[in-house]
């Protein structure tokens, strides 16, 4: 939400783990939607309410390492308990910073443990099935992160903005009617809620990046010779339509943030201060997953302890 005073990124050095996390889900929660019926996009800010100048960079980099690392040690025990999965999907504009998020704030995360999809423009096998088919095949397995780098989503935002696609969708024509956008929400949260009640926590992070931040971005990413492969005309093209953009965004937020299944519209113009705020969100996810490493039994535990010993004795 807007925050109204300027606030001061804290020293979080001197917190026990326990604090850390419920710190991270405090800040979390200002970016929580939860139930959507009442969200406006207007509401949420693009720039953190906070100055963070040159000489704030090692207590961001700080920051954001402690809940890497929180998020490392809460990984390890999703994985041990194998009962639950946590979905984490990514949406943005262009230049939004998915990638760089992505990167650094799994970078702690046991690579055995998390696994990264991205989601282009559907292929031809793609579109011989439903829209959701080619996300279900990448769901995480219990124990697992799963990210997914764009999702289903993209069928109500590009495919909204740009009507014609739904063409090119192979779907009988008696099916592509005015409310299809609604259906298609219907959908994707009945989804969720079938994943949520499967073991499978879902939360959506939306990179809420300005125009002017993204115009910033797009010019760097051409006067800098190592970015120029991240820039395309058709991302510059996309850019002509950021209005109607903002409002599928809206009105997919709207239609899916749900308390089991929240979007997070994080503000993204300041890229650490987001990757922060993401950290936050997925710290939050895991957290109410109250997970405990499983308990061994106490024969288990004198076998164990008879092992030790004759390893001892070697
Ligand atoms: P990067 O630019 O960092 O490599 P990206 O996710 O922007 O990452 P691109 O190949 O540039 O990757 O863009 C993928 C494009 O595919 C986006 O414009 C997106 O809107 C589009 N896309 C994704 N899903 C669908 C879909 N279901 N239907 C049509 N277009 C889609
Ligand atoms: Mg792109």
């Amino acid at each position: 939400m807007k925050e109204k005073t300027a606030a001061k990124l804290e020293d979080l050095t001197t917190l026990s783990k326990k604090e850390l996390i419920k710190k991270a889900r405090k800040f979390s929660d200002k970016y929580c939607v939860g139930d959507g019926k009442k969200f406006r996009l207007k509401d949420y800010d693009s720039k953190p309410k906070l100055n963070l100048g040159p000489e704030d960079k090692p207590l961001v980099k700080q920051t954001l390492q402690l809940g890497v690392a929180a998020l490392a040690t809460m990984q390890d025990v999703l994985y041990a308990q194998d009962k639950w999965s946590l979905l984490v999907i990514f949406q943005a504009m262009d230049a939004a910073g998915k990638d760089g998020a992505i990167k650094h704030v799994m970078s702690g995360v046991n690579p055995q443990g998390c696994q990264v999809s991205s989601f282009k423009a559907p292929s031809s096998e793609d579109l011989d099935h439903d829209f959701l088919w080619r996300c279900q095949k990448h769901l995480p397995e219990r124990g697992r992160i799963g990210i997914f780098n764009r999702s289903y989503y993209e069928e109500v935002l590009v495919v909204r903005v740009h009507k014609q696609i739904l063409k090119t969708q192979k779907l009988p024509e008696k099916l592509i009617t005015d409310d299809i956008w609604e259906n298609r929400f219907k959908d994707i949260r009945n989804f969720e809620k079938y994943l949520t009640r499967n073991g499978v926590r879902v939360i959506k992070i939306f990179l809420n990046v300005s125009k002017d931040e993204q115009k910033k971005r797009f010019i760097e990413r051409v006067d800098d010779p190592d970015k120029n492969w991240k820039f395309s005309s058709a991302d510059a093209r996309e850019r002509g339509y950021w209005d109607d953009y903002m409002s599928a965004y809206e009105e997919m937020i709207q239609n899916t943030s749900t308390e089991d299944s929240p979007w997070y519209v994080v503000p993204a113009d300041n890229k650490s201060y987001a990757r922060i705020a993401v950290a936050s969100a997925i710290i939050d996810a895991l957290a109410g997953m109250k997970l405990e490493y499983p308990k061994v039994s106490e024969e288990k535990i004198a076998e164990l302890n008879e092992i030790k010993k004759a390893l001892l004795a070697e």
